[in-house]
């Protein structure tokens, strides 16, 4: 199948409330120019280098999601273009991110990352980290920051159980977060989970946002 009947196809399975972050990471501008003409508008990058040198060639009101690991030397330069940060994974990090917004005078929309895989190598939270983060004073003063939820990454594996365990683990995550730090907020409704192999697990567990590559794009060629 073409890319928009990916697209039209994942539109038709997924919920209502749920919304499509096509990640088009590797992908050149044709193949996201003709996801956008099927109706898509919400696509993930996760480097901000490739974000920033396709962005200029596609329609201006694409909403840019920052998917992957970002350093704090290369947040002033995605600011201006990003929608959505989906990979705060440090206090440093959203600090960081709330200075350079106060200079261009804008609140970035974040989400918090958690370490939910068993593999070693991905970046987050734990729950410790992050409530660390929010009991600190200085957090209270990031004006310019909004944290909307969380993101997570499940484990590469093909048993079910332990890819739906990790999913479960991060909505309660988000639900202890909701109810004891941001309770009086209407902004913190986001869980982030589910790629092209496991959505429909994470959709079944609470996902508001699927980041789906291979499914709409084909296997990505290195
Ligand atoms: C690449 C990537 C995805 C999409 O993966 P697919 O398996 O191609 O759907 C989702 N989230 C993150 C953080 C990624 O880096």
């Amino acid at each position: 199948m073409g890319i928009a009947e990916n697209i039209l196809h994942l539109r038709a399975t997924l919920p209502g409330h749920v919304t499509l972050v096509a990640v088009s990471k590797n992908r050149p501008a044709g193949d996201i120019l003709e996801a956008y003409q099927a109706g898509q508008r919400d696509f993930g990058e996760n480097r901000v280098q490739e974000m920033l040198s396709k962005a200029p060639q596609l329609p201006s009101d694409i909403r840019w999601h920052l998917i992957g690991h970002l350093q704090t030397n290369k947040v002033k330069s995605m600011l201006p273009l990003v929608h959505l940060v989906h990979s705060v994974d440090s206090y440093r990090l959203l600090k960081e991110i709330d200075r350079e917004s106060a200079k261009l005078n804008r609140v970035t929309a974040c989400l918090l990352q958690f370490h939910i895989a068993s593999e070693e190598s991905k970046f987050g939270f734990n729950l410790e980290e992050a409530l660390q983060m929010l009991e600190d004073t200085e957090y209270h003063c990031l004006h310019n920051v909004t944290v909307r939820g969380v993101m997570g990454m499940a484990t590469f594996t093909d048993n079910q159980h332990v890819v739906r365990h990790e999913f479960r683990e991060l909505l309660r995550i988000f639900t202890f977060l909701k109810d004891e730090y941001f309770v009086s907020s209407s902004e913190f409704f986001e869980v982030s989970m589910g790629m092209s192999g496991d959505y429909e697990l994470a959709v079944e567990e609470g996902s508001t946002l699927v980041r789906i590559g291979t499914s709409i794009f084909g296997e990505r060629i290195k």
